[in-house]
């Protein structure tokens, strides 16, 4: 299949392809950027004039089995299996729809993420490409400790890991401080020492696997940059003085220096800070001062909780680049080539680039000079099969 008289964002530059204007689409679920005079004789081939082609999104933090309209993180677990199944199987259909191709999941109690997971693999369901952590190890009644992964000594930290490997995880996630949606957790507070984490990040790899850590206070910052996790999620620089009070200079070199990603979740709900100049400007400020360092960042949600939807990705990218002060090149890098790259996957998804996974986004407009254009996808195509229904095959 040919689509035609496109214009392509590959993802590898800042600006649209000068030489790419169509996108053929192979049986085998990859794809190839070529220009419309390469069209052969007899190719189906759709007009796409007006439209823009972006590789998919992808959602660098999102956790399946929360429902956002639910507020006690103890209640998800409680619903039969075959409810919490069948809810999150249409939370990645919707999200599939939504545009975002790929999602990673950072946590859940049960493995139900990894049937879903499979079932979308073998092509028994349509929904959302994801990876998944499985349990995050997290200290005793630690951040999301209900999920399972509580470990106090570094054995115990080990056969937690081990579980996860056994169940056939894709990477590893470790809560290294407290978090705000459980009780009695501080977000300020480091889970575990420097020498637990080294060594709990060191089995990881060892095993084959990326490391995302959960990170909001400086020390657990510090512990899981040393580590030399993959992605450092939330990041946000919590201290005695507060949130985002506590950013250090040297610490941000250190995971830009290491490779590290920040996956910062700002979601849609960080639209409250738009009305308050002051606070906004804040976290303006800590934005630039971590681009000054030289860190690189991932588009994540954090979807599932209270009040963060699963599909909400694309319209929360203009949030993001305000946030961050990026431009929309930047962003939509953030969300396709730099998620990727953090998720390892980059030599399969995130460009649009001969051989990798077919899977894109047709947009009406000009996403990179607005993002809203990346709200309402006119078509998703994971793996080369249209998803809405446009381009019938
Ligand atoms: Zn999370």
């Amino acid at each position: 299949m040919l689509l035609k008289n496109l214009r392509v964002w590959t993802g590898e530059d800042a600006t649209y392809s000068d030489v790419f204007n169509a996108i053929r689409i192979l049986e085998d679920g990859t794809f190839e950027p070529i220009q419309s005079d390469e069209v052969r004789p007899g190719e189906l081939a759709f007009d796409c004039q007006g439209l823009t082609a972006l590789p998919g999104l992808i959602d660098a933090h999102v956790h399946l089995g929360l429902d956002p309209e639910v507020t006690d993180p103890f209640a998800h677990g409680k619903l039969p299996e075959s409810i919490q199944l069948e809810a999150m199987r249409h939370r990645t259909k919707m999200m599939l729809h939504a545009g975002i191709t790929t999602a990673r999941d950072l946590g859940g109690g049960a493995w139900l993420e990894l049937t879903v997971r499979d079932e979308i693999r073998s092509g028994k369901h349509q929904g959302t490409r994801l990876l998944c952590a499985g349990q995050p190890l997290t200290s005793l009644g630690g951040h999301c400790h209900f999920w399972g992964g509580e470990a106090t000594t570094l054995e115990e930290a080990l056969a937690v890991l081990d579980r996860q490997h056994s169940k056939g995880v894709d990477l590893i996630k470790i809560m290294a401080t407290g978090g705000s949606i459980t009780p009695g957790s501080q977000p300020a507070d480091a889970q575990f020492d420097q020498a637990l984490m080294d060594h709990a990040v060191n089995h990881a790899r060892a095993l084959g696997y990326e490391v995302a850590a959960h990170c909001h206070g400086v020390d657990g910052i510090r512990h899981a940059a040393h580590a030399g996790v993959t992605t450092i999620e939330h990041c946000s620089w919590v201290g005695p003085s507060g949130w985002g009070k506590h950013f250090d200079a040297d610490l941000a070199a250190t995971i830009a220096a290491k490779g590290i990603w920040v996956s910062p979740t700002v979601n849609l709900n960080w639209r409250r800070h738009l009305k308050n100049p002051e606070g906004l400007a804040a976290i303006q400020a800590r934005f630039g001062k971590m681009k000054q360092a030289g860190c690189r960042f991932v588009a994540s949600t954090d979807a599932g909780i209270p009040n963060v939807f699963h599909a909400d990705l694309p319209k929360t990218l203009d949030v993001f680049s305000m946030m961050a002060e990026l431009s929309p090149a930047e962003t939509l890098t953030a969300a396709t080539r730099n998620a990727a790259e953090a998720l390892g996957v980059s030599d399969q998804l995130g460009r649009i680039k001969k051989g990798l996974s077919a899977d894109l986004i047709l947009v009406e407009g000009d996403p990179l000079t607005s993002l809203r254009e990346v709200e309402t996808p006119v078509e998703v195509f994971l793996k080369g099969r249209a998803t809405l229904g446009l381009f019938a095959q």
